[in-house]
């Protein structure tokens, strides 16, 4: 895993301030966050081996994260601690509609480079598969996708936050796991409805890409590869926090995918884990591990056609 680590520092309010506006009444927690983080969390809770590459600050946000990680078993040697930069952090406010606004301070994510990369060349090489995500910067997920190409290492791409790419990066991905909004950037098309699936996913996997897990809320995942085109409806589960689904989908995608299975039971395992993540609150505390993922598999309604 390479990417981002974040404090996510949520205040759940009446309503969202505007600018000028103090509003009194909130309630506060604070939780592990990052795209990056989250997802190596996800893998590591659904059975994976996972070690992390990334950059925290020499603070006690950095040091606090790190420690979550060794928790959840997670290899931490190439996670790097800057001492200029503090640790990334989000400020999240959160209204009881669930709309929320959200300023983020990357901090020392904002420092992960290519020399950063080729510390843990090993590690990459040696992978299983590789799973990155777009909240670090770019040179450093070339580089760590330069090394995975030479070494014959599967990568995902989870294509977030949505950032146009060109496709020197993608045509080296061999599964790309946008949400609509990110397909529709990197496609440069509209997805209106269902029919729009295909053309958009027909374009991605003209960049070379070689399959398309394209996420689709509550509706589930839209797979596309040269040979098939289907939807993997979403678990049916009671939904209270959406946050971090994604994460959990391409953290469990990501070790489904190591363990050799196919992409239809992978993408499945993928879509159990992220409904578990939407019962529960948070990012990282929401994320679910292997047991419940293959109960949530066994259950007949939902999930497989
Ligand atoms: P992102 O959060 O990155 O925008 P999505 O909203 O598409 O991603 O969600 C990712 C995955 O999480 C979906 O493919 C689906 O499997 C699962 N998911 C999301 N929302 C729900 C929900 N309300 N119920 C069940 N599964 C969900």
């Amino acid at each position: 895993m390479v990417g981002s680590s974040n404090t996510d520092m949520v205040i759940k309010l009446t309503r969202i301030p505007r600018p000028g506006e103090t509003v009194l009444g909130g309630e506060f927690f604070m939780a592990a966050g990052g795209k990056g983080a989250n997802q190596a969390v996800a893998a590591a809770r659904a059975g994976g081996e996972v070690t992390f590459i990334a950059r925290v600050g020499a603070d006690d946000f950095g040091r606090k994260a790190v420690a979550g990680f060794r928790r959840d078993g997670i290899r931490v040697k190439h996670i790097v601690g800057d001492q200029k930069a503090a640790s990334g952090v989000a400020l999240i406010f959160v209204a009881p509609d669930g709309e929320n606004s959200i300023a983020v301070a990357p901090g020392a994510n904002a420092n992960l480079n290519p020399v950063d990369i080729k510390r843990a060349k090993s590690a990459i090489a040696g992978a299983d598969v590789l799973l990155m995500q777009l909240e670090v910067p770019l040179a450093a997920v070339k580089e760590a996708v330069r090394i995975a190409w030479k070494a014959g290492v599967p990568m995902i791409l989870n294509p977030a936050p949505a950032r146009p790419l060109n496709d020197d990066i993608l045509r080296h991905v061999s599964v790309l796991t946008p949400n609509e909004t990110e397909a529709e950037l990197l496609a440069r098309t509209r997805i209106r409805g269902e029919s729009d699936l295909k053309p958009a996913a027909d374009r991605l996997l003209a960049f070379g890409v070689r399959a398309v897990l394209m996420t689709l809320g509550a509706k589930g995942v839209y797979i596309a590869t040269k040979e098939r085109r289907e939807i993997v409806p979403a678990f049916k589960v009671k939904t209270v926090d959406t946050t971090a689904a994604g994460d959990a989908f391409n953290g469990a995608l990501a070790v489904a995918l190591a363990e050799g299975r196919p992409i239809l039971e992978a993408a499945r395992f993928a879509c159990a884990a992220a409904a578990l993540s939407t019962t529960r609150m948070g990012a990282q505390p929401s994320l679910p591990r292997r047991r419940e993922i293959e109960k949530m598999m066994s259950r007949t309604s939902g999930g497989m056609r």
